[in-house]
């Protein structure tokens, strides 16, 4: 790239030709960065904003070469603060580097090298190792990525401070820009064809590198119940994840939001964490530098985790069914240890069991062919086959009926002390579900009982294998339930939990209302959307 001579330049690739560009001070600090523990700035916020006040006439060569790459692109600017720090993959150094304007200081300088230090590394657990042995962010509008170079808004007000919004919003997209790297520039899928390759499984890695950055990140995408507002929209306003990019409406929430969020409900709730990250990681293992396409994607996961998940992708990826589980009914009941079935109460009864009154051979003695004369048997040609059991009389007194009604008998006695005991104070419950959205989902019960305890079952979602409409299961618990919530962590993205409680369970406020209300107490007014977080939502990166 030949630019002019006060011009700094970033670019996909490792430069060749530094020596030729910087200045000695310049090149010493790169020297330094090196081994630097914290990002060393190249080109200082003074020298920057010195460059600015003039306009060199000569001109520059900057060279650059990359191996492996699909794309690549540039930046220059004589206004650029460039920082740089090595990072470590598998013992591999990998230089993250920033380049901002002096308006981006307060933000980039703390705080984006070392975001893109964090992602290569996180991903790079998650994924395949970063291949390549340079990682850049440039302040820009708006997010967008490259190999090796990504451009991502983030700029502090006049005075230098910045809002929460604007923080997370920034490391939130350059967490996202720098993860493009793996998906599609490395496990290289059909952005055109399929955005959700790239965007949903990238956005489902920046979700977890996010949550690895610290535990108050605002994240906006991954979270189960955050994908419910867009789940319950009218059918007319959904398209399945498996469509045609073109062919989207809500193009966040289906390409980025919906596969990102099965992905996190795969791996905290269906799979868990060690199944799905040994998956995960060969899916990309398996299909960096190659072209996987969906199903690549599904049978990897599938045959590595040694699970059917086909009723899954079937659900969130193939239709516009959603998550709504009904607990329907709640039966209670307590053993009465001391109670005979009334099946074996009455002797009548008990032997017409053990003694069937009607042969169930008698019938089938009956039917046409066995009273044909005219049909010769084989058994009748050949009378060796005649055997002990062909001349077995299976009439109703050859039964073993002593055996029989010991069997029976066993089980219809009252129970022994020990067995009073045991189911004496037991208290069972039998609960009804019914399936109203179309998706199927673990069945994750919290119990609350009278004493104030909880306890949470998860059953997962096979059960609902035989019968996807209704199921119904029965526990024995050792103290009587106040209230039984489904769903209670809000980790199915169930649409409508009126329907997930039983009993003395207050109304509760959703989480947006929560956050409604501890905003509005906290500034006297109601919620502000981040003009910058809006406008970045709008266009998509
Ligand atoms: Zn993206």
């Amino acid at each position: 790239m030949t630019v002019p001579a006060d011009h700094i330049v970033g670019s996909t690739g490792e430069c060749q030709n530094y020596a030729a560009n910087l200045t000695p001070a310049q090149l010493a600090r790169w020297t330094k960065a090196q081994t630097a523990k914290e990002p060393v700035e190249v080109v200082t916020l003074a020298e920057a904003k010195k460059a600015e006040g003039s306009k060199a006439s000569g001109k520059k060569t900057w060279i650059y070469t990359a191996n492996n790459v699909r794309d690549f692109a540039w930046t220059s600017s004589r206004k650029f603060v460039w920082d740089a720090m090595p990072a470590y993959v598998e013992g591999k150094k990998v230089m993250c580097m920033s380049f901002y304007g002096k308006e981006a200081y307060g933000l980039y300088r703390p705080f984006s090298t070392k975001a893109v230090a964090h992602t290569i590394k996180t991903y790079s657990d998650f994924t395949i190792p970063y291949p390549y042995p340079v990682a850049q962010s440039v302040e820009a509008a708006n997010g967008m990525e490259y190999p090796m170079i990504c451009f991502n808004y983030g700029r502090t007000e006049k005075d230098g401070s910045y809002s929460e919004q604007s923080k997370y919003g920034m490391l939130g997209v350059i967490i996202h820009e720098v993860g493009h790297n793996f998906f599609p520039m490395i496990i290289n899928s059909d952005e055109r064809q399929w955005s959700w390759m790239d965007e949903g499984l990238n956005t489902f890695v920046e979700y977890l590198t996010e949550e690895l950055y610290d535990n108050k990140f605002p994240s906006r995408r991954g979270p189960a119940w955050t994908i419910t507002d867009y789940m319950k929209l009218d059918k007319s306003q959904l398209e399945p994840i498996m469509t045609n990019s073109e062919n989207i409406i809500g193009f966040g929430p289906n390409a980025y939001s919906k596969p990102a969020t099965g992905l996190n409900i795969l791996r905290e709730t269906i799979m868990g964490r060690e199944l799905f990250d040994y998956a995960f990681k060969e899916y990309a293992r398996r299909w960096a530098f190659k072209h996987p396409t969906p199903a690549d994607l599904f049978r990897t996961m599938e045959d590595a985790s040694a699970e059917d998940l086909d009723w899954f992708w079937r659900g969130w990826f193939y239709s516009t069914d959603v998550t709504d589980i009904s607990l329907d009914s709640v039966k209670y009941a307590k053993a009465d240890v001391n109670a005979v079935s009334p099946r074996f109460r009455d002797t009548t009864v008990r032997q017409s069991l053990a003694r069937p009154q009607v042969n169930p051979f008698e019938d089938i003695s009956k039917i046409r062919n066995r009273e044909d004369k005219s049909i010769t048997f084989l058994t009748d040609k050949d009378t060796s086959l005649r055997d002990f059991y062909w001349r077995y009389d299976r009439g109703i007194e050859a039964y073993d009926t002593t055996r029989y009604s010991v069997v029976i008998g066993a089980s219809a006695e009252p129970l022994d002390e020990a067995s009073k005991q045991k189911f004496a104070n037991k208290h069972f419950y039998e609960l009804n579900f019914s399936n109203k959205g179309g998706l199927v989902m673990p069945l994750i019960i919290e119990w609350t009982y009278k004493d104030g305890t909880k306890e949470i079952d998860r059953i997962p979602a096979q059960v609902w294998r035989l019968n996807e409409a209704k199921v119904t299961k029965f526990f024995m618990k050792d103290k009587e339930v106040a209230s039984i919530k489904l769903d209670p962590l809000k980790e199915t993205a169930d649409i409508n939990e009126g329907n997930n409680s039983w009993g003395s369970v207050a109304a509760e406020p959703s989480r947006f209302q929560l956050f409604k209300q501890k905003t509005s107490a906290a500034r006297g007014q109601s919620v502000g959307v981040n003009p910058m977080q809006k406008a970045a939502e709008k266009k998509g990166f």
